[in-house]
């Protein structure tokens, strides 16, 4: 992967760049009007990623964003509550798009690093007796991101699983980085997606394609969610040069991210040690690193800034600094970014 500057960008997974061999998979792609059902490599992925999530069926669409939105639209109704951790993506980082376009509204609920457990859903489900709004939806993110790459335990999500079906409540599984959980644990793929619900996937963190997001679900799910994609103009035409690097990435590209979970783990450990940050250590399961800037959000906001001086690209929200790795990073830019990252204290 080339590098600019032999600079490390820590910012985002969606910073990585198509390889020579998706870029050949691309160039070659077959390709047809997806709108009519008619682009081979777009049949080809979504028949792909059903038989590996043990769905009926999945769609191939732009974004994430779009894809988790259109599960809201597809499972709620205007005045639902969903219910979603307090920094869920589909909630905290998407403009509001739940109640703007689902018109559903979002019952916040507080994470363990980003992990919901059964008993702190079971309080909140209710049904449209009394004064209650009906609960439409439970979004649950794996992995978290806000919750610092966090993976859902298996049989956590089993028993939230249950409780939804007793009280026929579907389950959103928002898995925009559901390859990082994959490749950290030894999950079947079909373990992690809800009977009775649906899952949202993407191609263009940590695998590295530039564009392209899946809905999986059950055929009426399916059907009703090509529905709302339409109406969102989220149907595309010749868009298999897209499914194809998406292929490629599913094929060659999940691999890798274990090196970035080992790279993950080494930074953290190599950071944890100063007095100036908080890191947890447990809740670096898969490419992120969460460190927080004792000192509080201005020093933090310093710190990212001389950084990015000595080359080394992180993000600051608050007093945190956030670290992800991806293939824009080696076992090296690890290293520098500890090395001068305790320059920088040393000075303090
Ligand atoms: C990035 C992300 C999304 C949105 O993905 P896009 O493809 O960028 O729209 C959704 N959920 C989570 C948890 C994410 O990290």
């Amino acid at each position: 992967m080339s590098k600019i500057n032999n600079s490390a960008d820590f910012r985002s997974d969606t910073f990585t760049l198509p390889d020579q061999g998706m870029r050949e998979a691309i160039f070659k792609a077959e390709v047809g009007n997806a709108g009519y059902g008619e682009d081979p490599s777009v049949n080809k992925l979504e028949e792909k990623l059903a038989g590996f999530f043990g769905c009926d069926e999945a769609i191939f669409l732009p974004s994430a964003t779009m894809a988790g939105q259109i599960a809201i639209s597809a499972w709620a109704r205007p005045g639902d509550m969903v219910l979603i951790e307090e920094f869920g993506h589909s909630y905290y980082f998407e403009t509001g798009a739940m109640s703007a376009i689902a018109g559903a509204q979002a019952h916040l609920l507080t994470g363990k690093k980003g992990i919901l457990a059964a008993e702190d859903i079971a309080v909140r489900i209710k049904h449209p007796e009394n004064h209650y709004a009906r609960t439409g939806l439970i979004i649950l993110e794996n992995s978290s991101n806000f919750g610092g790459g966090t993976i859902y335990p298996e049989q956590t999500l089993n028993d939230i699983f249950t409780l939804a079906n007793q009280h026929s409540v579907p389950v959103h599984i928002d898995g925009a980085r559901i390859w990082n959980v994959l490749a950290a644990r030894d999950y079947k793929a079909s373990s992690l997606m809800p009977a009775s619900g649906s899952m949202s996937i993407c191609f263009s963190k940590g695998l590295g394609a530039p564009m392209g997001a899946a809905l999986l679900g059950n055929k009426e799910f399916i059907h009703e969610a090509r529905k709302i994609q339409l109406m969102l103009g989220g149907v595309m035409r010749q868009i298999g040069f897209m499914a194809a690097a998406a292929d490629y990435a599913f094929e060659n590209k999940r691999e890798r991210l274990t090196e970035d979970h080992e790279n993950a783990l080494y930074l953290a450990k190599g950071l944890a040690d100063s007095v100036a940050l908080d890191i947890d250590i447990e809740s670096v399961q898969t490419n992120m690193v969460y460190a927080r800037v004792l000192a509080g959000s201005d020093q933090a906001a310093r710190f990212v800034r001389l950084l990015d001086e000595r080359g080394v690209h992180c993000l600051n929200v608050g007093a945190l600094i956030r670290f992800v790795t991806s293939t824009l990073v080696d076992h090296n830019d690890c290293t520098k970014a500890i090395e001068v990252f305790h320059e920088l204290l040393s000075r303090d």
